[in-house]
């Protein structure tokens, strides 16, 4: 049985998640949540009657701060943390990881992020491919999913998948958009990993950002359409050669209008998706595929 924790990222409700699963060797989490939010963690912990050191075992999809940034404490609690091999060296070393934070965060890094230490080797366990992790008579099954970033891991746990962020962002039943932060995003490598969450068939998934999708099939389209139209509608202003900076509003505006389409009009689930998923990193994310991939189409 899974159980998403919601960690009330800025105080909103359903925009960052954690999952805690029971085993017979004690209980176990899917994502730390930021560091920002462990009062939250261990207060939603709390009402399953679990403590922070009650955790053994934390399964990382990736290492962006809103997913693992918590893993360190929980760490010094006692836990062994899970996570993709590229992945691993930047949570034992976090030094660079929080410098590219800061220069993107600057001031706001303590209330966005909170702080992130090191974690020790020996706590940390790198994941292979398709790789089968069992606590008691649990069974998770990593699957490399990347696209979002390069070192994503997709956790199957029977005939359900809790995706991190490969399988979007979705709220309050709105629609499913692709969070696109840089560096690494990779529109053919997101499409790949999307093929292997379908024939993986599952007939349930879990979002980070949030919660349970009940028509993962029909959730996996809509999420591959938007996620093509999103690099197609940046690709013009990059041929442009306009800067992210100009283009932000334009595609804030965009995005919005794609929301209100699908029928959210409430401000507050606005201001969830916009928290789950900035436009700005989208536009930073997209600028930076578009400037890989040029040379490629002009060769072609
Ligand atoms: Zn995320």
């Amino acid at each position: 049985m899974i159980h998403p924790l919601d960690l009330r990222f800025l105080g909103h409700d359903h925009t960052i998640a954690s999952f805690l699963i029971s085993t017979a060797e004690g209980p176990i989490l899917i994502e730390s949540g930021p560091h920002s939010t462990l009062p939250a963690l261990e207060q939603a912990l709390a009402q399953h009657h679990v403590q922070l050191a009650d955790i053994q075992h934390v399964l990382l999809t990736h290492i962006h701060l809103d997913h693992a940034g918590a893993a360190w404490a929980l760490a010094q609690h006692g836990a062994t943390v899970w996570v993709h091999p590229v992945g691993l060296p930047h949570l034992a070393d976090p030094s660079r990881l929080m410098q590219s934070a800061q220069r993107i965060y600057g001031d706001d890094m303590d209330r966005l992020w909170g702080e992130m230490r090191a974690i020790p080797e020996a706590q940390l366990h790198a994941v292979a491919d398709n790789a089968l992790l069992r606590f008691g008579e649990v069974e998770l099954r990593a699957h490399y999913t990347p696209g979002h970033a390069s070192h994503h891991i997709a956790w199957q746990y029977d005939d359900v998948v809790l995706t991190g962020d490969v399988a979007g962002v979705r709220i309050a039943n709105g629609p499913v958009v692709p969070p696109c932060p840089p560096p690494d995003i990779d529109i053919e490598h997101w499409r790949d990993s999307i093929r292997c969450l379908r024939e993986l068939a599952p007939r349930q998934l879990y979002l980070t950002h949030f919660g349970r999708i009940d028509d993962p099939l029909a959730h996996l389209d809509e999420l591959e359409t938007r996620l093509i139209d999103w690099a197609a509608w940046m690709r013009i202003p990059w041929e442009a050669g306009r800067t992210a900076a100009e283009v932000v509003p334009e595609f804030q505006a965009y995005v919005r209008q794609q929301l209100r389409d699908q029928g959210v009009t409430d401000e507050e689930v606005l201001a969830q998706y916009e928290a789950a998923n900035p436009s700005w990193m989208s536009v930073e994310g997209l600028f930076r595929y578009w400037r890989k991939y040029q040379p490629k189409t002009e060769v072609n």
